[in-house]
């Protein structure tokens, strides 16, 4: 059954390059299942955790499918949560960066304007939260008169969170003929009234969870609650993991766990709601990169994170919501690595834990609080990980935009410039071919033009001495 590759399937062969700079060699099941499904065009509703490979389930067969030349938003992806978001335009742009496909992440608290300006750009995907896409389409900043797929991811969560109705909305903006792709790991009554409303006959899909909790190892401690600080130091040090999420209720509560651990010298950040959205990224992009080992979250982090293996979960506060240990345990035992979560339980917590333990079918298996000696014994191999950096080993998107460079253009549409006249000035240039050009976006008075494959230093010494349409107009690499 592992057998099949990548190699196999029917896609284009930028697809196929991506997928294998990716690292997505073998589908997943989830993947196996959807994608020749979506090829083919079935609406599908796909009941699946994260973890599991379910974006790539959809990007892939919607990367395929875009036609490159349609100056149009092809697929919407709607989300829950802008981490989220952002997360699934990466994801997006690095399946199809060589096909060069656009996409466009939609969210709230970042500047309205920027985005209706870059949507006059090509762009084939967005990918949004419900609620400012609305406001898109309210101002008429956003066209989705061509959209021919439309997901809606972690529908669950969508309701949750409650903009069930603001997704309704859109999808009655949507063309009819488009294929749509709900995908949830769990199908309450809502999301299956609303599905049987607005899809033509969907297939359902059903993968069972052992693609991912089966490889995570559950655990609890019984606690008092004013000795969870120095349990989750003493778990800590024993644990030594590599990477770690500590969860908890409130921002308060994060806040007063992450403050503690910094002072004993842990390598640390913290993020919440309460946080500006530039710092709540920027945290996350830390966390990815490995600049410090522990991140303590509401469940705001535990949408749409894909760091690279985290090593350990810690409940420091069970969660309210049995989805919620899901999602939350679901950031560990990725693509196939293992993982731990620890949940902490007080003695006034006991339904929580029951009702989790119903819901994921499992008990968590009871562990003893570590001895002092235990934990003196440990600290030394403790504090020399402290004293080293996480080494990030599969940074999926530094790995893909390796030979690729962003070359800013000093001349756009005031002087008259076009995709076509840099296509053309950039392909003539000896060695260069319309191959080596990546995602162009033309603003009012400069360009930027992604050049791949090892050829960025090359066209920008040709630059020098070329011009376009007959004007000198100043190269350097662009700043990001
Ligand atoms: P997701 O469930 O979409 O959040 O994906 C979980 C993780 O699996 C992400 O790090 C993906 O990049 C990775 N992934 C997805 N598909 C594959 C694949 N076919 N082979 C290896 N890793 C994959």
């Amino acid at each position: 059954m592992n057998e099949i590759n990548f190699k196999s399937y029917p896609l284009n062969e930028d697809i196929k390059r991506a997928l294998d700079v990716l690292k997505y060699n073998i589908p997943t099941r989830v993947q196996r299942v959807v994608i020749p499904q979506a090829l083919d065009g079935k609406d599908l509703i796909v009941k699946s955790q994260t973890g599991s490979g379910k974006t790539a389930a959809y990007a892939i067969p919607i990367c395929e499918k875009i036609e490159w030349l349609e100056n149009n938003v092809q697929a919407l992806v709607l989300t829950p949560t802008r981490e989220l978001a952002a997360q699934v335009r990466e994801d997006i742009a690095n399946i199809g960066r060589f096909k060069r496909i656009k996409s466009l992440a939609l969210y709230g608290k970042e500047p309205f304007a920027i985005q209706q300006d870059e949507l006059k750009q090509k762009t084939h995907v967005v990918v949004g939260t419900p609620g400012r896409v609305n406001d898109h389409i309210e101002q008429q900043t956003l066209d989705l008169d061509q959209v021919k797929y439309l997901v809606i991811d972690e529908a669950d969560e969508m309701l949750r969170m409650g903009f069930i109705d603001e997704v309704e909305a859109i999808i009655k903006q949507l063309p009819a003929n488009r294929v749509t792709m709900v995908y949830s790991a769990t199908i309450p009554e809502q999301i299956e009234k609303l599905c049987q409303q607005y899809m033509g006959d969907p297939i359902k899909v059903d993968i069972p969870s052992d693609d991912s909790s089966g490889s995570i190892e559950h655990r609890l401690f019984e606690v008092k609650r004013d000795e969870k600080l120095a349990l989750v130091k003493d778990v800590t040090i024993m644990e030594n993991p590599d990477s770690c999420i500590i969860f908890c209720n409130t921002q308060e509560r994060v806040n007063e766990v992450a403050v503690e651990l910094e002072q004993e010298g842990y390598t640390c950040d913290q993020i919440h709601g309460g946080l500006e959205q530039d710092k709540r990224f920027s945290v996350m992009e830390g966390f990815k990169s490995g600049e410090f080992r522990y991140l303590v979250a509401t469940d705001v982090a535990a949408r749409g994170i894909d760091v690279d293996n985290v090593s350990l979960i810690i409940n420091f506060d069970i969660p309210r919501e049995k989805q919620s240990y899901v999602h939350r345990t679901g950031r560990t035992g990725r693509a196939g690595n293992r993982g731990q979560a620890i949940t902490f339980v007080t003695p006034t917590e006991e339904r929580y834990l029951q009702s989790i333990e119903n819901y994921i079918g499992l008990g968590l298996t009871v562990n003893e609080a570590p001895s002092r000696a235990e934990v003196r014994e440990a600290k030394e191999a403790f504090n020399q990980k402290m004293a080293e950096r996480r080494i990030v080993k599969n940074n999926k998107s530094a790995r893909i935009n390796q030979d690729i460079i962003k070359l800013h253009f000093n001349g756009g549409k005031r002087k008259k410039i076009r995709a076509v006249d840099l296509v053309g000035t950039i392909s003539n240039i000896p060695n260069v071919s319309a191959e080596d050009i990546g995602i162009i976006s033309i603003k009012d008075n400069w360009s930027y033009v992604d050049i791949l494959n090892g050829k960025g230093s090359l066209v920008l010494e040709a630059m020098e001495y070329t011009k376009i349409k007959g004007k000198s107009i100043k190269v350097r690499k662009a700043n990001k």
